[in-house]
């Protein structure tokens, strides 16, 4: 019998929080973290500086990237990053917009908790308003066609809105565009899937925003490595090699006794031979251009240039394969497997003037594309480079689903007055929790108002009105404050940011609102064994 016996069941490094206490705990870190990223949300958001413990500076507006870098400790705090990354992941933009609304969807949490309303009864109230609120998105969706360069292009230039790269947004969202569409195929009459990892985006500082280019094909950033070789080569015949054309330490490592000048001179000459052989097989092969992800002796340097070979040494690992895969070539391991098999084919290979860039092409599969970015700053380049990869990936998201939704908070808007009159038909204690769900919605244009320097309460009630009076698009001008039709404002998003943000941040909020209990390991005091 275990009477009169104290049971263990915790070890002495965890840190328990029971009841009232775990939850508002993880309302108040939703809270917070929601908190920290609102003032970037809308065109007229504001950017922030961070900087990691090694001195890193990153200045941006992206949601994801702030939270990323906040390297948030609390448990429920992670959950609420993991909102964000996920919409990253998925969707590639809409992160601040999931992540402000998991905040509000816990704030409305907090205040029927208070109004003792049970968390089964919430979590159960919050999912129906989510399939609701789903329908109606999709009821709100507007197609969009391959062809719609027109809407594509306003889809991109949206999700670029508010960084700090204003300035080349119209000519960046034609680039983006063109890319999508250059790398799309089309699986089913109509249906088209991009392979994101066929857009590759190449950042150089020096020059200006306004000379970002789309190259159809690759773009190396270095330059030729022998100064006497051509600098550009037409019916280029590339050699992708993996292997050192150079006498590297381990292939040496063998034990070696050498004990006289003679001996060494033989050493050398046989070094030099296998070079030298290296080198032929790579003439042999009829290849006029070579990418070496390792170093090229200057003997071999030499002798290629000898043969106007254009040659890059040291190229990454990652541009080999996108190599290999836009030059229909093979990456190859030994010289012997160098034939015509396995060289990569494209127009022309060359330098780019006043660069240290090197640029295949008219590559054989058409499908690879190249971003050149260029900019005066490292911090500019990387925010540009974000909000390049947000365009490129929303503009795939609106062809492979073939629809968007009018932004604004015109959204938003719409979805908390249509849920509200369907929380009115369900009645019960469920019902407020679903008018509770519904209301979370209004952090959207109420944020978008206050962080354009608005009066929030005005804008959300006059929204609401012509909202009430079936304008379905309207939402709000950033920049006059007036409101107006979106769809006509050209302010479009992908359906699918909206859905995944309603799903993630719903699903995120119903998890953490059932926790009563939350037991934490302090991984730095060491437990009972
Ligand atoms: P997220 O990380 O959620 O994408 P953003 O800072 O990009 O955050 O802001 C997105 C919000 O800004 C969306 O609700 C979108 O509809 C809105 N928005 C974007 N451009 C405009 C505009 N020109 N006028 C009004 N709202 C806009
Ligand atoms: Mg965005």
């Amino acid at each position: 019998m275990l009477a009169g016996q104290p049971i263990i069941i915790l070890r002495e490094n965890v840190e328990r929080t029971r009841g009232f206490e775990a939850q508002r705990s993880n309302i108040m870190a939703a809270k917070a973290i929601a908190a920290a990223v609102r003032t970037t949300l809308g065109p007229r958001g504001m950017d922030k500086m961070l900087v990691s413990s090694s001195g890193d500076v990153v200045i941006t507006n992206d949601g994801a990237t702030i939270l990323h870098e906040m390297s948030v400790q609390h448990p429920g705090g992670k959950l609420v990053v993991e909102v964000a990354e996920a919409q990253d992941g998925e969707v590639g933009d809409g992160t601040t917009t999931a992540t402000v609304l998991v905040g509000s969807l816990m704030e409305e949490a907090e205040r029927l908790l208070a109004q003792e309303v049970h968390p089964t009864i919430i979590a159960n109230g919050y999912q129906l308003g989510m399939e609701k609120a789903l329908e109606i998105v999709d009821g709100l969706a507007i197609t969009v066609g391959f062809g719609d360069r027109d809407d594509l292009l306003k889809i991109a230039d949206t999700a670029m809105t508010g960084k700090s790269i204003e300035a080349v947004k119209d000519k960046i969202a034609g680039i983006v565009v063109d890319a999508v569409r250059q790398v799309a195929t089309e699986t089913n009459p109509g249906t088209y899937v991009v392979d994101e990892d066929d857009i590759k985006i190449e950042t150089q500082v020096g020059d200006s925003m306004h000379d970002a280019k789309l190259i159809r094909g690759i773009v190396i950033d270095k330059k030729r490595v022998f100064e006497q070789m051509p600098t550009k080569v037409t019916d280029a015949k590339v050699a992708l090699l993996a292997l050192p054309l150079e006498v590297t330490k381990t292939q040496v490592k063998s034990k070696i006794k050498i004990t006289s000048s003679d001996q060494m001179k033989a050493f050398s000459e046989q070094e030099r031979e296998s070079l030298r052989k290296l080198a032929d097989q790579i003439v042999a092969s009829g290849a006029n251009v070579v990418l070496c992800q390792k170093g090229i002796a200057d003997a071999v340097q030499y002798y290629l240039s000898k043969h106007g070979i254009y040659a890059v040494e040291d190229v990454k690992e990652g541009d080999m394969k996108f190599a290999a895969k836009a030059l229909c070539g093979t990456v190859v391991n030994k010289p012997e497997e160098l034939n015509a098999a396995t060289l990569g084919h494209a127009e022309e290979a060359g330098e780019v003037p006043d660069a240290d860039l090197t640029v295949i092409s008219g590559c054989d599969n058409p499908k690879a594309v190249t971003i050149l970015l260029r900019g005066t700053s490292q911090l500019l380049l990387d925010e540009l480079e974000r909000a390049v990869y947000d365009a490129a990936r929303v503009v795939q998201d609106a062809i492979e689903d073939g629809k968007f939704v009018v932004g604004g908070g015109s959204v938003e808007t719409e979805l908390q007055l249509r849920i509200r009159d369907y929380a009115a038909t369900v009645g019960g204690r469920v019902q407020l929790a679903i008018e509770a769900f519904a209301n979370a919605f209004e952090v959207i244009p109420r944020t978008l108002a206050e962080n354009s320097g608005f009066d929030t309460i005005d804008k959300v009630v006059a929204l609401r009105k012509v909202h009430a009076d079936g304008a379905k698009y309207a939402g709000l001008n950033v920049y006059n404050g007036e409101v107006v039709d979106m769809r006509e404002a050209g302010v479009i998003e992908p359906l699918r940011v909206k859905t995944q943000a309603i799903k993630s941040a719903t699903e995120t909020t119903m998890l953490l609102v059932r926790v009563d209990d939350m037991m934490v390991t302090q991984s730095g005091r060491p437990g009972p064994q």
